[in-house]
């Protein structure tokens, strides 16, 4: 691809987020930073700056660079902020995560998808990404509490460990809903004296599976 076309690709893909409604800068530029290409490999590699989601190992998905930015952006993150993803899956939104954030640890439940996410950190030079192998769904006790909670496969009900994970004044976004229909994408806020729940709009996530894969 000559530099020509992939600077008029990297502006369409820019454009087509401030459609969608991606206003904050810092995610942006994370957006434009970050290549999408380094985490599609195969069939698929080819449509990697459309505006979709994409088959990934193990039956997962790769999620739509709009959704993975609105979301970014929903969930506000600060430089100082240490932040747990769930769902790893390629890496890609975990590595949009790490532009912004001090820390960020993401936990998937396939270790296939783990060794490749950690692998694409490295050779982008991304030192500040851990990814394990565990099931996000009680989160990651010894690195809690966290400043931001990003879950990116659908809860029945946001996960009591991850509330509990949350350091008071953090945010977490997560899908709630079954797993086989639309979703409602959740903003949790935890206050001094609970939490507040906002609706933000609907999404569609693989659903959060317990325990670890087999592979
Ligand atoms: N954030 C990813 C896309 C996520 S797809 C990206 O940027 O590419 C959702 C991922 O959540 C899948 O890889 C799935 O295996 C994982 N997942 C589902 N249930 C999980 C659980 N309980 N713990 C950890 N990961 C889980």
């Amino acid at each position: 691809m000559t530099g020509e076309d992939n600077s008029e690709r990297k502006m369409q893909f820019l454009y087509t987020l401030r459609s969608k409604g991606v206003t904050d800068a810092r995610v942006l530029d994370a957006m434009e930073r970050i290549d999408r290409g380094v985490f599609i490999k195969g069939h698929f590699a080819p449509r990697a700056y459309e505006d979709m989601p994409l088959p990934i190992p193990c039956g997962q998905t790769i999620s739509q660079p709009s959704v993975v930015a609105l979301m970014t952006q929903a969930l506000n993150v600060q430089p100082r902020d240490k932040v747990l993803e769930v769902g790893t899956g390629s890496g890609y939104q975990a590595a949009i995560l790490s532009r912004l954030a001090r820390r960020v640890y993401t936990v998937e439940r396939h270790r296939r998808l783990v060794g490749e996410a950690q692998k694409r950190f490295e050779a982008l030079g991304l030192t500040n990404v851990t990814a394990l192998a565990a099931d996000g769904s009680f989160g990651l006790p010894e690195q809690a509490p966290f400043d931001r909670i990003l879950v990116t496969a659908a809860a029945e009900d946001p996960p009591g460990p991850l509330l509990a994970q949350l350091r008071v004044g953090g945010i977490m976004i997560v899908p709630v809903g079954q797993s086989d229909t639309v979703q409602r994408l959740i903003k949790v806020t935890r206050g001094e004296t609970g939490f507040d729940y906002d609706e933000l709009r609907e999404v569609r996530f693989v659903p959060l599976v317990e325990g670890l894969g087999n592979d």
